[in-house]
């Protein structure tokens, strides 16, 4: 707990996470402003204005470098000039997940990676419930974590989705389990194009943790593996607890033959049958795994954890079954705005098929894909400002290239090209910007096309 009463506070960052934040750190006697470099939205600003918080938007003034120290929303970069003000002149910035904890009353648990975040918190969120545990989920899904600080208490669980910008501006934040599922190439933008920044961005999550904490980490992952070994095993470091579909791991979860087991206290705990698992594909596997590991790290019994991987259905948006029409599956995977969610989406799929890409591109390397298009593919559909690079790159990799206009019209020659047996799957690999608010719309205009059909 820290004692912020009297502090000047400039919350950068009018959004959700902003506006939740000024709330708290208000409610804690700190003297706060939030500012703003765009327009703040009307409902924040009537919180703020309920809150009597002061606030400015379209611009920063003079008034938004009075700071003993900043709170900074995760949308905002960090040459934005005023945190490289702040920066230059001593002034600590913090992320909003940091500044909120320092208030928790929970034991956290956080998950982070490149892919699967809220897949996996979700699951917890499930699991949690499932074996009527209380807990509080939010933070990059749902609710703000400011806004969960109220209701934390020694009994719940406060358990977040994480993403690499909340950790790049954390100082004590210490996750009594941390989870961290891949890492692979995404916001490189953000990062001076540099894996190797991103990279330590998600490694902060470990930063402070504790001979009594715990890190989950994905025993499969190349880079992951390299980096636990390197960094992770410092001797006032967390327990490790690696998850793999390849090893027997010593301590964590694991395979064997066709069935998952735990082994936490030196004894093999089987959890349930590979097949059994609710949600499809490798990924998902590995995904229940960090979720099992996590919730009987919480003591959650094994049947609680086996219910919970059987009944999970998943998020929406995130490989969504939408409809079979004529013995073909179409499948809403809006979710996957990069090339690795797109290579487990086709992993996961056991039939040939037509496969939707693009939108807006984010110097994707595609040919990561041409092993599995090659393989699954036989029609491959290009939509957005993408096209032209997936063509350059792909488009000879699949036996029909064909481009669309629109999502609607990529649909319907889905519907044409689609035999039997076969799968219409949406998984662009790239933002939605350009045609679309947000990867949300996306998936539901999909939707909307595949139910029109
Ligand atoms: P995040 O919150 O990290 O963006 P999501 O759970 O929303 O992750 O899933 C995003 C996309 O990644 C979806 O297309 C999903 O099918 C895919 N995905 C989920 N888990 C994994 C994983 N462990 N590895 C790779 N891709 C994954």
């Amino acid at each position: 707990m820290k004692n912020i009463k009297d502090r000047n506070i400039v919350i950068v960052g009018g959004a959700r996470s902003g506006t939740a934040a000024a709330v708290l750190l208000a409610s804690k006697g700190a003297r706060v402003f939030i500012t703003d470099i765009g327009a703040i939205p009307v409902h924040q600003k009537n919180i703020l204005t309920h809150n009597e918080i002061p606030f400015e938007e379209n611009g920063h003034t003079e008034r938004a470098r009075k700071a003993d120290f900043a709170v900074v929303s995760p949308g905002v970069p960090d040459n934005a000039p005023l945190i490289r003000y702040f920066a230059s002149n001593d002034i600590k910035v913090y992320s909003e997940i940091e500044a909120a904890c320092w208030f928790s009353e929970s034991p956290v648990y956080a998950v982070t990676g490149s892919n699967g975040k809220t897949t996996t918190t979700s699951w917890l969120n499930h699991m949690w419930k499932q074996a009527a545990r209380p807990a509080l989920v939010g933070g990059n899904i749902g609710t703000a974590v400011s806004e969960l600080i109220p209701q934390t208490s020694p009994d719940a669980t406060l358990i977040l989705e994480v993403s690499s910008f909340q950790l790049d501006h954390i100082d004590t934040f210490r996750p009594k389990v941390a989870a961290l599922l891949n890492i692979t190439p995404d916001h490189l933008n953000r990062y001076q194009n540099k894996f190797e920044h991103y990279i330590a961005s998600k490694m902060r999550i470990m930063k402070n943790q504790q001979p009594d904490d715990y890190l989950v980490f994905n025993y499969d992952d190349p880079v992951l593996k390299e980096q636990v070994a390197g960094i992770g095993v410092r001797p006032d470091g967390p327990q490790l607890l690696p998850f793999s579909l390849l090893d027997e791991v010593s301590r964590g979860a694991f395979i064997r033959g066709e069935e998952i087991i735990l082994r936490l206290d030196g004894k093999d705990e089987p959890v349930a049958g590979v097949d059994e698992v609710g949600l499809r594909g490798n990924h998902n596997l590995g995904n229940s795994l960090a979720a099992a590991i996590m919730g009987r790290i919480n003591e959650i019994s094994l049947p609680a954890i086996r219910d919970s991987l059987m009944r999970f259905e998943g998020v929406e948006h995130r490989l969504e079954q939408v409809r079979i029409i004529n013995g073909v599956r179409y499948i809403n995977d809006s979710k996957a705005t990069n090339v690795n969610a797109v290579w487990y989406a086709l992993q996961s799929i056991k039939s040939p098929v037509v496969l939707i890409l693009g939108g807006q591109d984010k110097g994707n390397d595609y040919k990561e894909l041409s092993e599995q298009i090659k393989k699954k593919v036989h029609t491959l559909i290009a939509i957005g400002q993408a096209r032209e690079v997936i063509r350059s790159q792909v488009s000879r990799d699949a036996l029909y290239y064909h481009e669309a206009d629109s999502l609607e019209e990529a649909v319907q020659l889905a519907h044409r090209k689609a035999r039997k047996g076969e799968a219409v799957l949406l998984s662009p690999a790239c933002a939605s910007f350009d045609m679309f608010d947000d990867y949300e719309h996306r998936g539901k205009v999909f939707k909307q096309a595949v139910m029109a059909l």
